[in-house]
């Protein structure tokens, strides 16, 4: 099975509601039966729904992550896998990396149930081993995420922030290779540069020294050979007028370095809008309450109100009553470019509130004048 990340060209890090967005996008586009008779459109169909299979499903994902493809097959038990990867940490494996993997070469622990799954993983290793020797091309960097935090006020014209994120960094003694500066690779003595080691029988496993390469370096002392150091980077970031809670901004090539030369990956910054104290937000409109006094309600006024634009001048039609709302067309949250929703710019609606004076004897005269003026019980159409 191929990994299901690539296949559905997510991230490791992509969200459950990305991941399902992302399937239905593809199984909608090639679907067989929009696509008959296309055979690729129909392998590649298989591949999705069972790439989808594995990431849509939490508790398989969660397994995938941990234990890579051999969760993904039939019969895979995650009892015996933890007791494997126990035993082999107990062992010392081989040396970091996956504790799980190192255990493959071992022989004898485990019953005659499990040979065909081992022999299987082994058959696998081997080729990845293989593959992962061919393939000395560029490789481009993970993707990084982080999280910021905004004022609704920067979500709707668009700010510029300046944020700190940790990620690994090409490292500078090494310049990424993780080989000792002027050394040279020697073949590995363990596999005589095969990078399989014969463990008896049909069974060989991927060399644990040099990993399959058949080649073994001088590890370069600032990194251990990792090839990348981390790093705390300071970045501006423009934040673009538009975002919600949930948008993500994609800042190219500020994500972890490639191998052997392959393009940075890309850094998504994932945005959350603070509550505003007295702006409400549905979808992409905007909703404040004005007050205004009982003459302005009664005679109408123009009034000024405030806007994240500036204060812009509103007209209160006669006769206004608490809880009416006046639209200011366009002065909601501004349609985010490139932005998936394509939503057009949201409105500002102004929710009058009629504010009475402060209590007074001149107040309540006032009051009581009016008070003779309506035609009718004030609550009676309050009726449960
Ligand atoms: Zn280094
Ligand atoms: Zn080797």
């Amino acid at each position: 099975m191929k990994d299901p990340y690539s296949v559905l060209g997510v991230s490791k890090s992509a969200s459950a509601e990305e991941i399902k967005k992302t399937y239905r996008k593809l199984a909608k586009k090639l679907h067989p039966d929009v696509n008959p008779g296309d055979k690729k459109s129909e392998e590649r169909f298989k591949e999705v729904s069972a790439a989808f299979e594995v990431l849509g499903d939490p508790k398989k994902r969660a397994l995938f992550d941990e234990f890579g493809e051999v969760a993904t097959r039939p019969g895979f038990d995650e009892q015996k896998a933890r007791e494997w990867q126990r035993q082999a940490q107990a062992a010392g494996g081989f040396g970091g990396g996956n504790p799980f993997e190192g255990f493959r070469g071992r022989s004898g622990g485990f019953d005659p149930e499990d040979l065909s799954s081992m022999f299987g993983d082994i058959f696998s290793r081997r080729q990845s081993g293989r593959a992962r020797r061919a393939a000395a091309e560029p490789a481009p960097g993970d993707d990084a995420e982080a999280s910021i935090e905004v004022d609704l006020r920067d979500a709707v014209l668009g700010a510029e922030r300046e944020i700190s994120v940790n990620r690994p960094a090409r490292c500078p003694e090494c310049k990424g290779s993780g080989a000792r500066p002027g050394s040279k690779p020697t073949t590995c003595p363990q596999c005589g540069g095969s990078g399989e080691i014969r463990t008896g029988g049909f069974f060989s496993t991927t060399c644990p020294r040099c990993n399959g390469e058949g080649q073994i370096r001088d590890p370069c002392p600032k990194c251990g050979g990792a090839g990348v150091v981390p790093e705390t980077a300071r970045l501006k970031v423009k934040i673009p007028p538009g975002v919600e809670t949930g948008s993500r901004v994609r800042l190219p090539g500020q994500g972890a370095p490639g191998e052997r030369g392959g393009e940075p990956g890309d850094l998504y910054l994932r945005i959350a809008v603070r509550e505003h104290p007295t702006v409400r937000v549905h979808g992409r409109d905007l909703s404040l309450d004005l007050p205004i006094s009982p003459e302005e309600a009664l005679a109408g006024a123009e009034v000024t109100a405030p806007t994240f634009e500036g204060a812009v001048k509103l007209k209160i039609p006669p006769g206004s009553q608490s809880g009416r709302k006046l639209r200011l067309r366009g002065r909601g949250l501004p349609a985010l470019k490139g932005g998936t929703t394509g939503a057009p710019r949201g409105d500002l609606y102004v929710v009058l509130q009629i504010v009475m004076p402060p209590d007074s004897r001149e107040a309540r005269e006032a009051a009581a004048m009016l008070q003779k003026l309506y035609k009718s019980d004030v609550r009676k159409d309050v009726v449960l």
